[in-house]
C-alpha cells in the first residue's frame, strides 16, 4: 500500500481529484505543479496513513519509513541541497490537510530542519546571519507549540523581555546576535519545560511534526469541530511536507494571502494582503499591518504604504497571471498563499474561497455571464439558506455590540428597540411610531397584535417550530428564541440576564441570524435584492421542478410572497385572522357559547369579516391556488384572561361573568396539542366549518364578479386521521358550496383536501384519498406526533439529543427523513395508488428547509410551501435537488 505521494519539480502523483486521500491542500498542491505553477517541492502523507495510524495505536507501520525517506530524496534532487546538510540545509515546512479545511486542528510548523549545526549552514549559504537565528527561534517557538505542547507564553515573555533591554519596540529592530541569545534562552525553557533538550535530529523533528499533525486529528478542538461541521471522523487528515521558501529574505522577498475576486462583496478585483520581508504566519498574526496587493484597493483605502503592484510590479503582473489560470482552472474564486523570494514567486495554497451570501450570488451570476460555468452551475453554487442574510436587514459587522445572551437563530434579520413585555405595550408604542422588541416567555396567538407591531420578538423558551419562531419567520419579523438564561418578570416589566438588567423601554437589539441578544442599538443594513439576485431565480425557476407556495395569511404576506415569486398560497392559518382586535370579542363569545344557537350567533359576526379577508387575498393571489385551512387550534387559545376581556365578552353575549368562567374553566385541557383541535371541532361544532367555508365560497364568488377572473380555492381540513373524519367535513364543505352557488348562480371550480400530519393518517393515506382530492403534509404536527416529541417544549432537551448524535439535525428545522420521511413516503404511495395523479405539497416549516426540499423532490411532491421571506430560499433549493 502507497501513503506518500509526491509533487513539484515537474512530478505530481496526485491531483485535485484526490482529495479524499490527499486532503484539500495536498490536492491542490499536486494539482497546481501539475500544471505548471511554481509550487515548492514536496510529498502529502495519505488521509489513509492517519486512520492506519490510529488503527495501530498511534504508531507508524515501518514501510512508511522509507516511502517518506524517497520524499525526501525528491525533495533535495529538486533543490540540490541536503536535509541535515550542515553547509546548505534543507529546511521544509510540514502541514495538516484535511478534506476539507478545518481551523482548530494543528495547522503548520514551519523552518523544520533546523538545529545547533545546520543553523550555522543556512547564514553561510544565504549570506544571512540574522536571517538565519531568526528562522531558528522561529522554529523552536512553533515546534514547542504545535508538536511538544509547551506553554507559548514563556517564548512570547522572553521576546518580550529581550526587546525591552535592548530597548527597542519591533521584532525587525532585532539583529543577529539578539536572535541568537535569545534561541540560547527559548532552548533552556524547552529543557525547562520538556524535560528533554530541544531535538537537534532533524528526522526525529520531522516524525514529531508528522505525529503531531495525525494527532491533532483528535484533539478535543478537532472534535468539537468536527462536530459541528458534520465531519466524520473516519475520515483523517494528510499531512504535507514541503521544501521551505523564505519571504523573509529581504526587501525583494514577500508573503500574502490573497482571494481572486473580493470575498465579501463579489467583485471582479483581486484582493488581498501581503508583507515584504515576512514569513507567512505574519501577516494572520497581525503584528505588523499588512499592505494591499493592488493599487486600486490602496487608493480606495487612502492608505500610503505602496501597494504590491506598485512596489513589486514584475511579480505582481506574474501573480495577477497566475490568479487568472487559477480561476479558469477551478472554475471558482480562489483562495491563495505565495511567499516571493527573492524576486521569485512560488505558490503555497489554492483553494475555493469562503465568501458572504452577497459575493456568493455575484460571483456565480458573473461566471456565468463571463461563460467560465453554466447557468446550472450558478444556481448549484449558491447556498439557498445563505440567502436569509439577503432577505433580511442585518446587523452591521463593523458596529460594536454588547452581547447579553445568545438563544436560538429562530427567524433571521436584525432589530433594534425598547422592550415591552406585552403585545398590547407593543401595539401601543408601534402606533406612536416607535420601535419595539416584544419580550415574552413564550408566545401565543393571543400576542400576534404586539408580534406584528413589534420590530422583532425575543422570548425565553421554545424552538425553532414554537409558535414564536413559526410566526415570526411567516411575517418575516427577526426572532431570537429559547434564550434560557433570561429571567423575564413580565409584571414588573424587567428582564435580566444575569448581573444585566434591562427595563420596559430601555433599547436592545437582537440578531436573528445568530441569536444574539445586545443592550442598546446596533447599527443595521438593509437588504438589497440587487439584479443578480433576479437573475439568479430566473435561472434556478428554469430547472426547478417543484412549485413553491408561501404560507401566508395576510394582505401583506401574501403580497411579499407574489413579490418573491410564489405560485400560491399553500397554507392559509385562518386562525390568525380571528385574533384580530375587531373580531376577538365575537370569537370568544362563539366559543363560549353553551349551545349551537348561541355559536351560531356569533359565527354570523364573523362571516363578514372572513370573507372579507378571503377576499383579499384571492385577489392578490388571482390566478393562483390558494389553500386555505379550516380552523385548527384548541379554543382554550383564544379564551380571555383578564377580568376586564371577560365582562366584555359576556356584555356582547348578553350572560353574566361567572357563567363564562365555569364555561372557560370547561374548556380546558391537559394536553391541547392532541385535544379538542383540528377537524374535531369541525365535526363537533359543523356551524364553525360550515360559517368558513360559506366564507371562502362567497368571497370566491364576490372576487369573480368583481374582477372576471375566478380564484382557485383549495379548502384543507386540519389534523384528520380517518376517512370518516374527512368524509364528514367533506360533505359539509360541499353542501355548503352548493348552497352558496345556488344563492349566487356563480359555480367556482374548488378542491377539498386534507392535512397529512397524524401517523394514523399517513398510513390509512389509501383510504383518506378516496375522499380528500389533495394531500398537504403538516410536517411540524407530523414530526410532533411521530416522534412524541412537543414542539413547543423540545428546544430544552433537543440540543442534547443532536449533540449526542441521536437526530442528525434538530428534526423541526430539518426533515427527520428517515422516520417521518418514511410516513410520507407511504402517504404518497397510498394516496396515489388511490388516486392517481393526487396533488401532494408540504406546508410545515420543513417546507423552506433545503435538505426537506430535496427529500420532497426525491419523493415526487408537486410542491413545497414555506413562509413568504423563505420562497426564494426554496425556490433555489428546489432547483438545486432537480439538478
Ligand atoms: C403543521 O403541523 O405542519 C402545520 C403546517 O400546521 P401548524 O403549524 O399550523 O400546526
Ligand atoms: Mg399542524
Amino acid at each position: 500500500e502507497r501513503y506518500v505521494y509526491r509533487f513539484g519539480g515537474g512530478v505530481s502523483d496526485g491531483g485535485k481529484g484526490d482529495r479524499n486521500l490527499l486532503g484539500g491542500k495536498g490536492a491542490n498542491l499536486a494539482e497546481m505543479a501539475s500544471i505548471g505553477l511554481p509550487v515548492p517541492p514536496g510529498f502529502t502523507i495519505s488521509t489513509d496513513m492517519c486512520t492506519r495510524y490510529y488503527e495501530e495505536g498511534q504508531s507508524f507501520p515501518e514501510s512508511v519509513r522509507a516511502e517518506v525517506a524517497a520524499g525526501i530524496t525528491h525533495i533535495e534532487a529538486i533543490t540540490a541541497k541536503s536535509f541535515g546538510d550542515k553547509a546548505d540545509p534543507l529546511l521544509v515546512s510540514v502541514r495538516s490537510g484535511a478534506r476539507i479545511s478545518m481551523p482548530g486542528m494543528m495547522d503548520t510548523v514551519l523552518n523544520l530542519g533546523l538545529n545547533d549545526e545546520t543553523v550555522l549552514g543556512l547564514a553561510a549559504a544565504s549570506g544571512d546571519e540574522r536571517f538565519a537565528w531568526d528562522s531558528y527561534r522561529r522554529f523552536i517557538q512553533m515546534y514547542s507549540d504545535v508538536v511538544l505542547e509547551l506553554d507559548h507564553g514563556a517564548f512570547e515573555e522572553a521576546l518580550e523581555i529581550a526587546k525591552e533591554d535592548l530597548g527597542v519596540n519591533l521584532d525587525t529592530d532585532l539583529g543577529a546576535a539578539d536572535w541568537k541569545t535569545l534561541v540560547a534562552k527559548y532552548k533552556a525553557i524547552v529543557e525547562e519545560q520538556w524535560g528533554k533538550p530541544f531535538p537537534q535530529d532533524v528526522h526525529e523533528q520531522l516524525w514529531g511534526a508528522v505525529g503531531a499533525v495525525f494527532g491533532s486529528w483528535q484533539c478535543d478542538r478537532a472534535k468539537v469541530y468536527r462536530r459541528l461541521n458534520d465531519i466524520p471522523a473516519s475520515w483523517g487528515t494528510a499531512v504535507n511536507v514541503q521544501a521551505m521558501v523564505f519571504g523573509n529574505m529581504g526587501d525583494t522577498s514577500a508573503t500574502g494571502v490573497a482571494f481572486t475576486r473580493d470575498p465579501s462583496k463579489g467583485d471582479r478585483a483581486y484582493y488581498g494582503e501581503f508583507l515584504i520581508n515576512a514569513q507567512g504566519e505574519d501577516v494572520v498574526a497581525g503584528i505588523r499591518t499588512p499592505q494591499y496587493l493592488t493599487l486600486a484597493a490602496r487608493e480606495g483605502a487612502g492608505a500610503t504604504a505602496p501597494s504590491m503592484e506598485e512596489a513589486m510590479p514584475a511579480v505582481y503582473g506574474e501573480l495577477a497571471r497566475v490568479f487568472d489560470l487559477l480561476e479558469t482552472h477551478y472554475r471558482d474564486m480562489q483562495d491563495i498563499e505565495f511567499t516571493v523570494q527573492e524576486g521569485k514567486l512560488w505558490m503555497l495554497q489554492t483553494r475555493s474561497g469562503k465568501r458572504t451570501a452577497k459575493a456568493a450570488l455575484k460571483i456565480a451570476v458573473d461566471m456565468a455571464s463571463e461563460g467560465l460555468i453554466t447557468e446550472e452551475e450558478a444556481v448549484a453554487r449558491v447556498d439557498p439558506s445563505a440567502l436569509d442574510q439577503l432577505l433580511h436587514p442585518t446587523l452591521d459587522p463593523k458596529a460594536p455590540r454588547d452581547v447579553i445572551a445568545k438563544g436560538l437563530p429562530a427567524s433571521p434579520g436584525a432589530a433594534s428597540g425598547k422592550a415591552v413585555f406585552d403585545a398590547d405595550t407593543a401595539e401601543h408604542h408601534a402606533e406612536l411610531g416607535e420601535a419595539v422588541i416584544l419580550v415574552r416567555t413564550e408566545t401565543s396567538p393571543e400576542d400576534i397584535h404586539g408580534m406584528h407591531a413589534a420590530k422583532g420578538i425575543l422570548t425565553a423558551r421554545g424552538g425553532m417550530t414554537s409558535h414564536a419562531a413559526v410566526v415570526a419567520r411567516g411575517m418575516g419579523r427577526p426572532c431570537v428564541s429559547g434564550v434560557g438564561t433570561l429571567a423575564i418578570d413580565a409584571k414588573a416589566k424587567v428582564f435580566r440576564v444575569g448581573s444585566r438588567e434591562v427595563r420596559e423601554g430601555d433599547i436592545i437589539t437582537i440578531d436573528g441570524a445568530t441569536g444574539e441578544v445586545m443592550i442598546g442599538e446596533v447599527a443595521t443594513i438593509e437588504p438589497e435584492l440587487a439584479g443578480d439576485f433576479g437573475t439568479l431565480m430566473v435561472w434556478a425557476d428554469k430547472v426547478r421542478r417543484l412549485k413553491v407556495r408561501a404560507n401566508a395569511e395576510t394582505p401583506k404576506d401574501c403580497q411579499t410572497a407574489r413579490q418573491f415569486g410564489a405560485e400560491g398560497v399553500g397554507l392559509c392559518r385562518t386562525e390568525h385572522m380571528f385574533f384580530d382586535a375587531a373580531r376577538i370579542t365575537a370569537v370568544r363569545q362563539m366559543i363560549l357559547a353553551e349551545d349551537e344557537k348561541g355559536r351560531r350567533v356569533a359565527l354570523e359576526k364573523l362571516l363578514p369579516e372572513q370573507r372579507d379577508d378571503f377576499a383579499m387575498i384571492f385577489e392578490i393571489m388571482a390566478g393562483l391556488p390558494v389553500t386555505i385551512r379550516l380552523l385548527d387550534p384548541p379554543l382554550h387559545e383564544f379564551l380571555p384572561h383578564a377580568e376586564e376581556e371577560f365582562a366584555e365578552v359576556a356584555d356582547a353575549a348578553g350572560v353574566g361573568v361567572e357563567a363564562l368562567k365555569r364555561r372557560a374553566a370547561e374548556l380546558h385541557e391537559f394536553n391541547p396539542m392532541l385535544g379538542h383541535r383540528g377537524c374535531r371541532l369541525g365535526v363537533t361544532y359543523p356551524e364553525i366549518y360550515e360559517m368558513q367555508a360559506r366564507a371562502i365560497f362567497e368571497a370566491a364568488i364576490a372576487v369573480e364578479k368583481r374582477t372576471g377572473a375566478a380564484p382557485i380555492p383549495e379548502v384543507m381540513v386540519p389534523l384528520v386521521a380517518t376517512r370518516r373524519e374527512l368524509e364528514l367535513m367533506k360533505k359539509l364543505i360541499d353542501d355548503t358550496a352548493k348552497a352558496v352557488f345556488a344563492e349566487s348562480g356563480i359555480t367556482i371550480d374548488y378542491l377539498v383536501g386534507t392535512m397529512i400530519e397524524l401517523p394514523r393518517a399517513a398510513l390509512k393515506a389509501g383510504e383518506i384519498a378516496e375522499v380528500g382530492e389533495f394531500f398537504s403534509f403538516g410536517t411540524n404536527d407530523l414530526t410532533q406526533t411521530a416522534l412524541g416529541v412537543s414542539r413547543d417544549d423540545a428546544a430544552r432537551f433537543l440540543g442534547v439529543y443532536v449533540d449526542k448524535g441521536i437526530y442528525p439535525k434538530d428534526p423541526f428545522v430539518s426533515l427527520d427523513i428517515e422516520g417521518v420521511g418514511e410516513l410520507i413516503e407511504i402517504a404518497a404511495e397510498r394516496g396515489r395508488k388511490t388516486r392517481p395523479g393526487i396533488k401532494l405539497g408540504i406546508c410545515g416549516e420543513h417546507g423552506g428547509d433545503p435538505a426537506s426540499i430535496a427529500f420532497c423532490e426525491k419523493t415526487g411532491l408537486d410542491y413545497v410551501s414555506a413562509s413568504p421571506y423563505r420562497v426564494p430560499i426554496a425556490r433555489l433549493a428546489a432547483a438545486q435537488a432537480a439538478l
